[in-house]
């Protein structure tokens, strides 16, 4: 395997908006990733403003590509649901589409993505060394799976599940608290997307079927909105170890920590993706200034850990207490919209960008209907 200027490992959102920044600068890069071709990974698929600005400036259009705008949201348990107008429009897309885009255009711009699954990656005279290639840097971008030779994080416990349905669906999110956790349920372009975070230790549901009981079991609303839900799959996908709350302060010389591996949020802020992908697009920027890791792993940490903590409580408040979460979201309209600007990692710079009826805080702008109650 030939050498390179920057080794970037993982092909996702992280390594693939790294990759193509990097390559578009004329940089020689080689991007690593263990699947020949993307695939669904867990993930609740709602694309927020940071994403989306992250991605224009990527130049990709999430819209084109076939997903679904998402103008509204949904707090529902028990007979309760409430909803409100989001402060911006999210977009629903599948990950194999998403990904497999942000692969195209890594690849168009120049970078190399070479099959192959890392073992371990080590530090030595010439810089990182990951099957048998070395460079002066290395993003490590491989979500939240550990590899040898790189900095431990911390254990959690929390699992995440994933299904896709034919179903078709109302323009909203709904974030559906269930005994044992969370579940977010939208239209993603093609039918529904229902993604769940299951608290250490909850009893996991044994098969869709199971898993969509469940849910309906937990309010009407997510009853009404999975009635003429058929799932795509037998068995959801999963994925365990989920480290909520990890921020990655420090790191060693010449190793970047992107996406997952830099910051995990809760589930529940549909920000994932937009940590990656901006985390991606400034490690990108810091190499090319000449910034060393340790600089752009400080900023980015000071960057990320607000919306996180914050992220963190509304998720515990909403798994501890749901029914009076969805109350408070119904007596207080402006909650929920409050939340969701509250849980951004921000715009980060991308001005240049067109973001989807991105509406930044207005205080007169958040519509919120009354709690209503479903039977
Ligand atoms: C339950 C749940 C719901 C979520 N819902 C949302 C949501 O609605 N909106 C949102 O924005 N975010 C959401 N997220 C978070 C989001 O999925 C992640 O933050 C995002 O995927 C992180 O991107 P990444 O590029 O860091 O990692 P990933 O997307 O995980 O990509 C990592 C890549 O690295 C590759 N890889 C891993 N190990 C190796 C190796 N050893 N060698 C080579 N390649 C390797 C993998 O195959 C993969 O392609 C959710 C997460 C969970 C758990």
């Amino acid at each position: 395997m030939t050498d390179a200027e920057a080794l970037i490992i993982g092909a996702g959102p992280a390594g693939c908006a790294a990759a193509i920044m990097l390559a578009r600068a004329g940089r020689h890069v080689l991007l690593l990733e263990r699947d020949a071709e993307a695939r669904e990974i867990v993930c609740g698929e709602f694309l927020g403003p940071t994403a989306q600005a992250a991605l224009a400036r990527l130049g990709l259009d999430p819209v084109a590509l076939g997903g679904a705008l998402i103008p509204r949201v949904v707090v529902a348990h028990g007979s309760r649901a409430a909803r409100a107008t989001l402060p911006f429009a999210g977009i629903g897309l599948p990950r194999q589409v998403l990904d497999q885009a942000l692969r195209q255009a890594a690849i168009a711009a120049g970078a190399q993505l070479v099959t192959a699954t890392v073992r371990r990656i080590a530090a030595g005279r010439g810089g990182w060394t990951a099957e048998g290639a070395t460079a002066p840097i290395l993003l490590l971008a491989t979500g939240k799976h550990a590899l040898r030779g790189a900095p431990p994080r911390p254990g959690a416990a929390w699992v995440g599940l994933k299904l896709h349905m034919t179903a078709d669906a109302a323009p909203e999110v709904a974030l559906l608290p269930f005994p044992g956790g969370y579940a977010g349920l939208q239209p993603n372009g093609t039918g529904l997307t229902l993604c769940a975070a299951f608290r250490p230790g909850a009893l996991l549901p044994a098969d869709a079927g199971a898993f969509l009981a469940m849910i309906a079991g937990a309010s009407a609303h997510g009853a009404a909105m999975l009635r003429d839900a058929r799932p795509m799959w037998t068995r959801p996908l999963a994925i365990a170890g989920v480290p909520y709350g990890h921020v990655a302060r420090t790191t060693p010389p010449g190793l970047f920590r992107l996406g997952d591996q830099a910051a995990v949020i809760a589930s529940f802020a549909g920000e994932g993706m937009g940590i990656a992908l901006a985390s991606g697009i400034m490690a990108a920027e810091a190499v090319l200034a000449g910034r060393d890791a340790a600089t752009f792993q400080a900023a980015f940490a000071a960057r990320a850990v607000r919306p996180i903590r914050r992220a963190g409580w509304a998720a515990a408040g909403l798994c501890r207490a749901p029914g009076l979460a969805t109350r408070i979201a119904g007596w207080v309209p402006p909650a929920m919209a409050r939340v969701a600007l509250a849980t951004r990692l921000g715009r980060l710079g991308f001005k240049d960008s067109v973001v989807h009826k991105l509406v930044l805080p207005d205080k007169g702008d958040h519509r919120s209907e009354a709690l209503s109650r479903q039977t």
